[in-house]
């Protein structure tokens, strides 16, 4: 894959598309305008992240396959796009994520158990013979039954398929003939008929061979991905791809929260009203500190500060605030000296004058606070009596408890946050939470919306 600045657009003439289904063996020969090289990838990025957010809310199969279907269709194939755009969009997102994602251990886990899940449903959606295309390009060495075959053992066949609560459809009829020892979950669960050493394996049951298979090949690739990103890619690439490369992997796919959206500005005096009401946990406890300590050190400061900016404090209430807290402590004359710049600054008012972004859940939750610092997220950096106490503070049930730490406990954070805002506000979030000022917008739409319905005239 050749990466270009050109403005050439890819269409079917650039390359010539062998399966609507890729298998990404190896990587495509076109050019890719480096835009699309970080677009196509954010989109995919999009899916990925889309099903890891399903998978860890617990959706089951059939609602997963109905979740790939959509991010399919609102990410990758527009409905403006020709089949080939489509196909080249999806091996181009697949190649340019996998130097993204084979950086480290961590990282090749995460998009190997992604895409691997993307395959296993896309797989799932195709039609019949689609499927056989597939799992012929696959050269695995298993042979369909022949009628007569099938006729002979046909009622076995009916009992196991009973047995497992199914009826032999026919598009189920197509049964493969594989070594038994090559399928011994199958055998050993008792889902397949067994006869002079091979197992009898249904089309629906070859899903899972076509998976491994996927599984084990991308695994693979990344590794080697990995060796080539490292002696090579990386330094040839450092002044193009590199950064864009390393900023993929952390990248916030959300709305921008820089200005407040949707409910106006918070002034002063509704402060502590509202991060009692509608500040996540990471702002509701740098908030406490600052009332307890009348001082956060630069990371709090930082993480607190873009983020009461993103809910529309104005300026001048901000100082205000900052300087009612730090003033009892390091007296009025050193806020200003040496502590209201940083908060003009945050507001575009000093140095490069840039109006800087509040903190995303991904950049919070990667944050590595010292001894002494408030910032970061509660969920990755507190001890878990520290966590249990702050949420029992903020009205957590104890039923409810046990989901979010749950969560926690297999690195679910942002997740367990969810839970936490739906236990709070009885009212589910199902795009999740993946910024501190989302939760703050959701939470006043949602207490809005029930002072509205509790006085009309309101
Ligand atoms: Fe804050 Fe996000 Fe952590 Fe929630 S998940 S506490 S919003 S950083």
């Amino acid at each position: 894959m050749e990466i270009v600045r050109s403005q050439r657009k890819i269409s079917a003439g650039d390359v010539a598309v062998i399966s609507t289904f890729p298998l990404y063996r190896t990587p495509p020969v076109l050019e890719v305008r480096l835009d699309d090289f970080e677009l196509f990838a954010i989109d995919r990025l999009r899916v990925l992240k889309g099903i890891s957010d399903g998978l860890s809310r617990g959706k089951k199969p059939d609602e997963i396959e109905r979740l790939v279907n959509d991010l399919w269709k609102s990410h990758i194939r527009h409905p403006q796009a020709s089949e080939s755009e489509t196909i080249n969009k999806d091996i181009i997102s697949h190649f340019v994520l996998r130097l993204v994602y084979c950086r480290t251990e961590e990282l090749r886990k995460w998009f190997l158990s992604m895409e691997t899940t993307l395959f296993r449903y896309r797989f799932k959606l195709e039609g019949f013979e689609s499927q056989r295309a597939i799992l012929a390009e696959f050269n695995l060495p298993y042979k369909a039954v022949s009628n007569a075959e099938y006729k002979s053992v046909e009622e076995k066949l009916t009992q196991v398929a009973r047995s497992l609560g199914q009826s032999v459809t026919r598009s189920d009829d197509i049964f493969y003939k594989v070594p038994f020892e090559e399928v011994p979950e199958l055998v050993a669960g008792r889902k397949v008929y067994v006869h002079k050493g091979h197992a009898y394996v249904a089309m629906n049951q070859v899903v899972s061979l076509v998976v491994t298979q996927f599984r084990s090949n991308l695994s693979k690739a990344l590794i080697l991905t990995n060796r080539k990103w490292t002696s090579m890619i990386s330094d040839k690439e450092k002044n193009r791809l590199t950064p864009i490369v390393e900023a993929l992997s952390t990248s916030y796919l959300g709305p921008d929260y820089s200005e407040a959206k949707g409910f106006g500005e918070i002034s002063l005096k509704d402060l502590d009203r509202v991060a009692n009401s509608s500040f996540p946990l990471c702002m509701r406890h740098l908030f406490d500190k600052l009332k307890e300590d009348h001082h956060l050190k630069h990371g709090g400061r930082m993480q607190l500060g873009l983020f009461l900016k993103g809910v529309g404090l104005p300026l001048d209430d901000a100082l205000t605030f900052w300087k009612s807290e730090f003033s009892k402590k390091v007296g009025p004359d050193k806020f200003d000296k040496e502590y209201a710049y940083g908060i003009r600054h945050n507001y575009g008012k000093e140095g490069k004058r840039v109006d800087y972004t509040p903190y995303s859940c991904q950049k919070i939750i990667t944050s590595a606070p010292g001894v002494g610092d408030h910032h970061g997220c509660p969920y990755r950096h507190f001890s878990e009596d520290n966590l249990r106490a702050a949420l029992n503070k903020m009205g957590v049930s104890s039923r409810a408890m046990s989901d979010v730490m749950d969560k926690v406990r297999n690195k679910h954070f942002q997740l367990a946050c969810t839970l936490t805002f739906e236990a709070i506000h009885g009212s589910s979030c199902d795009a999740g939470i993946n910024h501190p000022n989302q939760y703050f917008s959701d939470s006043q739409k949602i207490l809005q919306s029930k002072v509205l319905l509790n006085n009309p005239s309101a």
